[in-house]
């Protein structure tokens, strides 16, 4: 078979190559990958500027939907032929006390698919039975396969934050993450929601707006303290988003978020922080992490997806066979596409 294999840490080393069908073992099924998403975190592998570490050569991708084409002695619950998605906790230390709560996203030993095992941008990978579930026939496998961005997205937003209906929100940076979280905030009866961009992101605030932002700013270099200052009681919002992950946007979210408001930060950002924290201290406000999702999550998401609440039509843009992925990914890159599909 043909898998997209990253392999080495210099940038764009990323290629097209011949790959045996994997073997599995007893507690796994081979997976009949029909569609996988491109994340921005293949983007950082083959820019080779991720934060984590790659056990190089490895077949990218985490985000798939396929079909059951085999499976071992010991799974249950699937079989031959069903149509499934997979999370991504490839693997796990089976005494992992994160395992043990439900919470085996957090568990830091756990190694992801696309840098840690091998990923789905191939026609097969083998998955453990545990990361398997069942998606209903009208749910298209482009679709599906965008099952995993949308669950960081219900995770930061409809878990890890408490928006009530009627809050005021702000997601901070439209990417695709960025605009799962606009639509997650819209599903919880968000009041005003705002999204926050730079003049690059002219095109992805378009599609902002399309998936319900009441406004958008930064497409033209607004200054947004100064537009919060005349929004509404002039306070700021109750909950932030912050998906971009740099430095100044956590600033920024300081900055807008209302005094014992929430942000909630969703985004990466390697760099040191080049501010003070005292506006959190001052305002009261909850700051929280969010990584990942689990089993929950991914059910509640499946069935908004299946019921059309999560509507991805905006931010599906292309669809092309594996051997288009530079293209893809190269497009998704510079925002000319929000989340592009590769079929094996
Ligand atoms: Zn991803």
């Amino acid at each position: 078979m043909t898998g997209l294999v990253h392999f080495a840490q210099a940038p764009h080393s990323v290629e097209l190559r011949e790959l045996p069908i994997p073997d599995i073992g007893e507690d796994d099924v081979l997976f009949s990958v029909q569609a996988v998403g491109i994340c921005g975190s293949d983007l950082h592998q083959y820019a080779g500027k991720q934060s984590w570490t790659v056990n190089y050569p490895v077949v990218l991708g985490h985000e798939f939907a396929g079909v059951v084409a085999k499976t071992g002695g010991r799974v249950r619950g699937f079989k031959e032929g069903d149509r499934v998605v997979s999370e991504t906790a490839a693997v796990l230390p089976s005494d992992s006390a994160f395992l043990r709560q439900g919470l085996y996203n957090l568990e830091p030993k756990r190694l992801g698919f696309g840098y840690g095992v091998n990923g789905a941008m191939a026609p097969y990978v083998k998955v453990p039975g545990r990361c398997l579930h069942h998606i209903p026939d009208a749910l298209a496998f482009e679709k599906a396969s965008l099952t995993e961005p949308c669950c960081v997205a219900y995770n930061a937003v409809c878990v890890n934050s408490h928006p009530r209906p009627g809050d005021t929100v702000a997601v901070i940076g439209p990417g695709p993450i960025g605009l799962l979280c606009a639509m997650m905030a819209k599903l919880s009866g968000a009041g005003h929601l705002v999204v926050i961009g730079i003049p690059a992101d002219a095109h992805r605030l378009e599609v902002a707006r399309k998936i319900g932002a009441d406004t958008i700013l930064g497409a033209k270099g607004e200054d947004v303290v100064e537009w919060v200052k005349n929004f509404g009681d002039g306070y700021g919002f109750d909950l932030v988003i912050d998906a971009a992950g740099v430095s100044s946007s956590l600033k920024m979210a300081l900055d807008i978020v209302r005094p014992a408001g929430q942000i909630t930060k969703v985004g990466w950002g390697p760099q040191p922080l080049n501010f003070s924290l005292d506006p959190l201290v001052q305002k009261a406000v909850t700051l929280q992490g969010s990584f990942s999702h689990n089993w929950p999550i991914w059910e509640k998401v499946i069935a908004l997806l299946a019921s059309g609440k999560i509507n991805l039509d905006a931010v599906l843009n292309r669809v092309s066979p594996l051997k288009d992925w530079r293209e893809a990914f190269e497009q998704m890159h510079s925002g000319q596409i929000v989340k592009g599909v590769l079929k094996p």
